[in-house]
């Protein structure tokens, strides 16, 4: 077996294929001991053969591949979205990616619209749950486009599910310490067990037992709203957040808000142990693609933390540098006030990264 770490790439739809390139072409210049293959899973292919996920697809992935980098799904012209929907929630829920890492950084003052934060202020991660509630489709309707029409979904929450989302943030609070160095000290589950008190119920119970495993690290609990304002009012509250799939979605668009914005935010889909997927935390923007004004720096900071993932931390230190120093002098995307295109950001960070 090859030493090099075998990545499949799906670049996807809309600017997924303007940032993916860019992310990969930063990977290669850390000179990092990577093997690289393409996939053109994406709404091209399944509008030209009618394929969303080849016959084996994520089978062949777990076995052949170390992790996978994604772009992004969605296209105008596949209205229902079922190849988006076949293809990434296939992959979380197929390959069972259960956790949904997205950290939260701060690079520079300029980036947050609050007033009177510093980089420093702005450091947490949110774990998300990635392969229950009401992501799940469960439910249906009955009595469809008429007056008694009823529409049930679904919020699926397992013991099994709760349990092993709930001990990987503490794992991850053990495991990584705050860009400055400083450890990792509190754990904050973020729930709604004020009014869904069945769910509630449980992710409150596992919580407090799981938390009692780790008696080194403070637990805190906030109610989804609350947990909204603070993060406004004050983002240094946080350090690490647990939270369910559609709780983790919500807040983490308002979390990438205060570090720049979408272009800025990067996630991992994660099984410990298993072949895992990491993107940006974007979609495909229709409104943008094509224009060579996607910001690149989420789907680069994506692949940093994939290859921290893959161990390989050295080259995934040099990408988070090379993107502080063009966050720093501005050599961006005109969305994070800079003047450059995709390509051309993405070159800044590649030349960078060769010199250092
Ligand atoms: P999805 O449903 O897949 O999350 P969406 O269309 O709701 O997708 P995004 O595609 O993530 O949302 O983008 C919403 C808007 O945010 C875009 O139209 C664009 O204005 C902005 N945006 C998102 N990503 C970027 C980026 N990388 N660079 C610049 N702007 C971006």
């Amino acid at each position: 077996m090859s030493a090099k770490k075998r990545i499949a790439i799906l670049p996807g739809d809309g600017i997924g294929r303007e940032v993916i390139p860019q992310a990969v072409a930063v990977m290669q210049a850390t000179g990092a001991a990577v093997e690289i293959t393409e996939f053109d899973w994406s709404a091209e292919r399944y509008l030209k053969d009618g394929v969303t996920v080849p016959p084996d697809g994520f089978a062949m992935l777990g076995r052949d591949f170390d992790a996978i980098l994604v772009g992004a799904f969605g296209d105008p012209r596949v209205k229902t979205n079922i190849h988006a929907k076949e293809i990434l929630l296939g992959m979380r829920f197929k390959m069972d990616l259960y956790a949904n890492v997205r950290p939260v950084r701060l690079m520079d003052a300029s980036l947050c619209p609050l007033k009177g934060i510093e980089p420093k202020d702005i450091d947490f991660v949110v774990v998300r749950e990635n392969t229950e509630g009401v992501y799940t489709d469960a439910g249906g309707v009955f009595k469809q486009g008429t007056a008694d029409e009823v529409a049930i979904q679904e919020d699926i929450n397992t013991r099994k599910g709760v349990e092993r989302i709930i001990r990987y943030a503490f794992e991850y609070c053990e495991r990584h310490k705050k860009q400055d160095g400083s450890p990792r000290r509190r754990v904050l589950m973020c729930d709604k067990s004020n009014a869904m008190t069945h769910a509630g119920g449980l992710w409150q119970r596992v919580f407090k037992e799981v938390g009692q495993e780790y008696p080194q690290f403070t637990t805190e609990h906030l109610y989804v709203d609350a947990l909204c304002m603070q993060m406004v009012r004050d983002p240094r509250a946080f350090d690490v957040i647990v939270t369910n799939n559609m709780f983790g979605d919500i807040i983490t668009d308002l979390a990438a808000g205060m570090q720049g914005g979408l272009g800025m935010a990067a996630s991992g889909n994660i099984h410990p142990g298993k072949t895992s997927m990491f993107e940006p935390v974007h979609g495909s923007a229709p409104p943008i693609a094509g224009k060579d004004i996607a910001n690149p720096f989420g789907a680069i900071l994506t692949a940093a933390m994939m290859l921290n993932h893959l161990g390989l931390a050295s080259e995934a230190e040099k990408i988070e540098a090379a993107v502080l120093e063009a966050v720093r002098q501005k050599r961006t995307t005109q969305d994070i006030g800079g003047a450059l295109g995709t390509r051309e950001a993405g070159e800044w960070i590649v030349n960078f990264v060769r010199r250092g």
